[in-house]
């Protein structure tokens, strides 16, 4: 029986449930009733918020409930849908445990829908960086690959037209993961796991276990390919051989190479030790972005590519030719000898940490934003060793002042003025980085557009410099 026919069958007769209407819970309603399930859709938000949601819905050949229209059975569902945006802890969510149906989220859907093998990208931060560099060095090198998850489309609006011979990149956050059961990835990559989303989990061990799922249920034939230089991840070796954990580990380190290294740095040359023997895949100078942190990510891409199949003599001319991404330490312009960078998605003080750490320029900072309960005194020495002057911005202004010791420091009530402000403080040759550490939510609808206000900051001084 053809692949796509057995999964037909899996879902024809079948009702089922899918809570929370935001893009992936729609792409998940247009996937099931695509394979015959009987959908039912629901979410907690006013209808009148819904419209084009629902209206998705009912063209998918589904139906639409609020929550107060379900039954106490939830309407004869034998399997719910879970979106990602839904906490754990909302009634909807309750509810629905209380029921015992089962229980899955998007990302499980998707996976069990899907005929190709997966490449599942997850990490603190660096996700998006890397999937999108896998997907750009796998198709330089001929591949075809689709790319979903937390980038671009929902992962289960991807895997449907993805056929067996071709490669999903899944860009995968812990809430995606914590729902994720028979998932298994031909090739996991695990960037990092540092303090974030502290709002929501109650430690950072809950946290790292979340991530950890990506694995869970990897075994012979499949990879997991991981940063050595990441202590919490490096421990986690010891774990693997105490669960005869079958997957192949593929470590890589911006140190030299050594005993169990996959991938290393001898010098500038970044080299494989397959079989002990170094071989040359690239030079760190061949990596388009700036940062140690971006090295990491080439490594964890050009290890998952090779992995997949791709020839390591192809995979230095594709490594220089990716563009990079919007918002991730993306220079916007040069303004009277002063380089701007928009990292609006360093969204907490690790990634803003390493923002700063990627330039050995003095360098202006725009931080701040809302907190998420995590810990600023890393980005604290960050700032003491790279900044010469901060400006704050947001509900976190203080929190910045307070951790930027005796630096000189203002604050701003607009990206508009925090630029001007930068600019009245840069020299030629300095830096002037937005790198937030914070949320976005206080001030902006999302990190893009605190982005995009920077870049639009930005060029108008630049017109001005110009006129
Ligand atoms: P994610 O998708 O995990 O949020 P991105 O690739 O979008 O990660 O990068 C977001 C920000 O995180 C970047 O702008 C950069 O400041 C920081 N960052 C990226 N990669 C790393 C890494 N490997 N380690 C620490 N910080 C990183």
């Amino acid at each position: 029986m053809e692949i796509s026919e057995r999964l037909k069958r899996r879902f024809d007769r079948t009702t089922v449930l899918v809570v929370g209407l935001g893009k992936s819970g729609v792409a998940s309603v247009e996937a099931l009733s695509a394979r015959g399930a009987d959908v039912i859709a629901t979410d907690e938000k006013p209808p009148a918020q819904l419209r084009d949601a629902v209206d998705r819905v009912e063209r998918a050949g589904a139906r639409f409930a609020t929550p107060e229209n379900l039954g106490d059975d939830l309407s004869g569902a034998t399997l719910v849908v879970l979106s990602p945006g839904v906490p754990p802890s909302s009634p909807l969510a309750r509810r629905v445990r209380a029921t015992r149906i089962p229980l899955i989220g998007e990302v499980e859907l998707a996976s069990m829908l899907c005929e190709a093998p997966i490449i599942a990208v997850t990490g603190t931060k660096g996700k998006s960086t890397t999937a999108a560099l896998i997907a750009h060095l796998m198709r330089a090198c001929g591949k075809d690959v689709r790319l979903g998850g937390n980038i671009g489309d929902p992962l289960v609006g991807v895997v449907p037209s993805a056929p067996a011979h071709a490669w999903v990149v899944a860009e995968l956050s812990s809430f995606q993961l914590e729902t994720a059961v028979d998932l298994r990835p031909r090739i996991s990559v695990l960037l990092n796991v540092a303090a974030d989303h502290l709002d929501r989990y109650a430690s950072i061990d809950e946290y790292a276990e979340a991530k950890f799922r990506i694995f869970a249920n990897q075994g012979a034939g499949d990879a997991i390919v991981l940063d050595r230089d990441d202590a919490r991840l490096a421990a986690l070796e010891a774990r693997f051989r105490a669960r005869r954990c079958e997957a192949e580990r593929l470590w890589y380190t911006l140190g030299p190479p050594s005993q169990g290294v996959a991938m290393a740095l001898q010098g500038t040359a970044i080299v494989a030790c397959a079989e002990g023997v170094p071989q040359t895949i690239a030079d760190r100078t061949d990596v388009p972005l700036f940062g140690t942190h971006n090295a990491r990510n080439a490594m964890a891409a050009l290890l998952a590519a090779m992995r997949a199949g791709c020839e390591p003599e192809s995979l230095r001319r594709a490594l220089r030719t990716f563009a990079g991404l919007r918002h991730r330490l993306e220079r916007v312009a040069e303004v009277d000898g002063v380089l701007y960078v928009d990292d609006s998605k360093a969204t907490n003080p690790a990634a803003a940490a390493a923002a700063l750490r990627s330039f050995e320029k003095p360098v202006v900072l725009i931080a701040g934003g809302r907190e998420k309960g995590t810990d600023f005194a890393e980005l604290g020495v960050a700032i003491r060793e790279r900044a010469k002057s901060v400006i704050g911005i947001g509900e976190a202004a203080r929190t910045i002042e307070g951790i930027s010791g005796s630096m000189p420091f203002e604050t701003a009530s607009s990206m508009e003025e925090a630029v001007e402000r930068a600019h009245a403080l840069a020299r030629s040759g300095e830096i002037v980085l937005l790198a937030p550490a914070c949320a976005s939510f206080d001030m902006f609808a999302n990190a893009e557009e605190r982005g995009e206000r920077f870049a639009r900051a930005v060029k108008l001084l630049a017109e001005r410099a110009h006129a």
